[in-house]
């Protein structure tokens, strides 16, 4: 049983031939609307791996909050940690993406930048894991980390997106993880030299880089490993980062060596990349057992 505690958003997305520079307009594609948030794609991918999960976060009292919690419901996610913030909008993310899978966002937090301490609450009984994100507070996340160790709960964060600065509270959270998941640009945002053996120097016991169509590089107190990434033809890099981040913290709660975990990260995420969409495209167990035979 896994525990997301991160945002829930609404994905507005433009397809475009190519991303529009500053002051531009460029005429794009076809434009969807859909279930997002860093947090409710991770709880949703999770839950598709085949994990028993809960979600905490917070939508707005409006329609798209409606239909989110609605979404995680219909995915078999407990949605029950999924408050209403009074007088907040529902979280929005806009997204622009490239033929290529490339892709341009922008997000207006709303509701999910209300979350505070009190999502400790939560945590009692949530099961064995805690994932986090940074698309919350961190505040948020640390009262959460905080209250998952005192139950013997593994504590999982991706940090994405990467914070501006690495400031005490930052690394107070840091030192409270014991899974850290970020993609190379993250991984230079959080100091030091970037590599998953160097982030173990911030307190995560294990750490694991993404590296795109690269696959990942990680570390944990038996060293440093890379894994291959999956051949695949890239459709859509939304959701491959989030189908990542479920698939590893699903393998290693559930006793997988890290690099083993990863390599089936590697797989789900690029799955991922092969369909549109932020939660649409997230594979399910079957899908991942599949290519790691292949
Ligand atoms: P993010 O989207 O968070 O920046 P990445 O782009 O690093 O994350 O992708 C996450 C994971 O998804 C990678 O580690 C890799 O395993 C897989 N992946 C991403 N892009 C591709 C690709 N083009 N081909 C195969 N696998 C990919």
């Amino acid at each position: 049983r896994l525990l997301v505690v991160g945002s829930v958003n609404m994905d507005l997305t433009v397809t475009v031939p190519r991303l529009p520079g500053c002051g531009e307009t460029v005429l794009g594609f076809e434009a969807t609307h859909g279930p997002g948030g860093k947090g409710a794609n991770q709880a949703v991918a999770a839950r598709r791996l085949g994990a028993a999960v809960r979600m905490a976060g917070l939508v707005g009292d409006d329609a798209h909050g409606a239909e989110l919690r609605a979404a995680l419901a219909a995915e078999g996610v407990d949605a029950s940690g999924v408050g209403v913030a009074p007088g907040a909008a529902t979280g929005i993310a806009m997204i622009m993406v490239r033929p290529d899978g490339d892709n341009a966002i922008a997000v207006a937090p709303g509701a999910n930048a209300a979350l505070g301490p009190d999502v400790r609450q939560a945590v009692a009984g949530g099961g064995s894991a805690l994932l986090l994100q940074l698309e919350i507070p961190v505040a948020a996340c640390e009262a959460a980390a905080e209250e998952a160790r005192r139950h013997g709960m593994l504590v999982a964060l991706n940090a994405a997106p990467a914070p501006a600065v690495v400031d005490a509270p930052v690394a107070r959270l840091l030192r409270l993880v014991d899974l850290l998941i970020v993609n190379e640009g993250e991984a230079a945002a959080l100091g030091g030299d970037g590599t998953a053996a160097g982030l173990r120097r911030l307190g995560p016991d294990r750490v694991v880089v993404t590296l795109g169509a690269d696959g990942a590089a990680g570390a944990d107190a038996e060293g440093a490993f890379q894994v291959a990434a999956f051949p695949v033809p890239a459709v859509d890099a939304v959701g491959a980062g989030d189908a990542f981040c479920a698939a590893l913290t699903v393998g290693v709660a559930a006793g997988l060596p890290l690099r083993a975990a990863a390599r089936r990260a590697c797989a789900a995420g690029a799955l991922a990349v092969t369909r549109r969409g932020a939660q649409g495209s997230l594979p399910r167990a079957a899908d991942v057992d599949a290519l790691l035979d292949r």
